[in-house]
């Protein structure tokens, strides 16, 4: 069996879709994408399917080898989030050639259902407690949101209590048997952070992710010691040499995205780095079906697991959900909050191909936000 034909699909809201194709007829998905440079990821998946057609797709460890570290400069989130796309199609191939799910492929599934969080509160959160309520209603058992809008550099009192009193309100309604976790953004300084965690600490967040940000871990030992707050980073790391000074730092909860951090490859690994310095695995995923599908079956695999992060309804879905491109809606159907263990072959979905290749036309241009302080400078998104 050989690797056919490589295709990339640019789809609303802000996803880049590939498939790879054998000459036996076997077809995988992978979703490679950065948010907001995902046509920067095409022209590296473009690059690197050079180096995949005409090969053996089972050969999946080869591939990452070659494709990660083939050319001279390497690294950074276009390149692994290329790499990570490609590996999520070909273990989709492996796990339809072999008539097993990735998971089985990955040791076998050590549970039987996988919790997930959903999204409250969009990018400048308010009005939370009746978003929360409708989530607590659907079935879920932890809600995430981001803390603040901008954030000053060094936060004034009435932006820590702000976000104080909306984790506070979160926490009325869901009472002492649920989560909520807190998204940070790297909006905040560490100075900024400090203060606010240690206000933040008796609501007992589940976890506050990207204290700082990334550029920044070399602060997270100082974070750790001076909070009870579990942290969690990792959704702008790509490897597991990007993850070992945070774990040595002694975050908590690492957060690899299964799209950026070179596939379910790479995730797998990063994932029993985490164990040996007892931290949990989050992977990060407000991405499309095909991500959410690979971040499943690495939940299902992984020991050190806590909670899995998932788009639907999430703010950035405009055009298009996390169901619109699945034939069948059913794997992502989430019962009491968790989603039920699927061994259907590869990653488990069937996507509406006619659905993606007429999104394709369209395309997209999805850009983050650039934000400014009140003085006009720029300010962290
Ligand atoms: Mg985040």
């Amino acid at each position: 069996m050989k690797i056919a034909r490589i295709e990339t699909f640019l789809v609303p809201p802000r996803w880049l879709f590939c498939r790879i194709e054998t000459d036996d007829g076997v077809v995988g998905w992978g979703e490679p994408v950065v948010e907001g440079r995902a046509e920067v990821v095409r022209a590296a998946v473009d690059v690197l399917a050079e180096q995949l057609l005409g090969k053996d797709p089972l050969r999946i460890e080869d591939h990452w080898q070659v494709g990660t570290k083939g050319g001279f400069y390497r690294g950074g989130p276009v390149l692994s989030s290329a790499v990570a796309g490609l590996d999520q199609a070909l273990w989709d191939i492996a796990g339809k050639t072999y008539g097993a799910p990735v998971h089985a492929l990955l040791g076998g599934p050590v549970r039987e259902r996988v919790r997930v969080y959903a999204w409250v509160g969009g990018d400048e959160p308010a009005e939370l407690t009746d978003q929360i309520a409708a989530q607590v209603e659907a079935g879920f058992t932890a809600v995430k949101m981001n803390a603040a809008g901008a954030t000053s550099p060094i936060t004034t009192p009435a932006e820590t209590a702000a976000v104080v009193a909306r984790v506070a309100a979160a926490r009325e309604v869901l009472g002492p048997d649920r989560d909520v976790a807190v998204d940070f953004h790297g909006r905040f300084t560490a100075a900024g952070a400090r203060r606010a965690l240690a206000e933040l600490a008796p609501l007992h967040p589940l976890f506050v992710e990207e204290p700082v940000l990334p550029e920044h871990n070399h602060l997270l030992p100082g974070l750790v010691t001076a909070s009870a707050v579990p942290l969690a980073t990792g959704e702008r790391l790509y490897s597991r040499g990007d993850f070992l000074p945070a774990l040595t730092a002694g975050i908590a909860v690492a957060q690899p995205d299964l799209s950026h951090a070179g596939g379910i490859s790479e995730v797998h690994r990063i994932a029993a780095l985490a164990d040996t310095f007892g931290a949990q695995l989050a992977p990060h995923c407000p991405l499309g079906p095909i991500a959410l599908a690979a971040s499943l079956q690495i939940a299902f695999a992984t020991p050190n697991f806590l909670i899995q992060e998932q788009s639907r309804g999430i703010h950035y879905n405009k055009d298009a959900d996390l169901l619109s491109y699945l034939a069948d809606p059913e794997p992502f159907r989430f019962v009491a909050g968790h989603a039920r263990r699927n061994d259907a072959p590869g990653l488990g979905i069937t996507l509406d191909e006619a659905a993606v290749r007429a999104a394709d036309r369209g395309g997209h241009a999805w850009r983050n936000p650039v934000w400014r302080h009140p003085d006009g400078s720029f300010a962290e998104w």
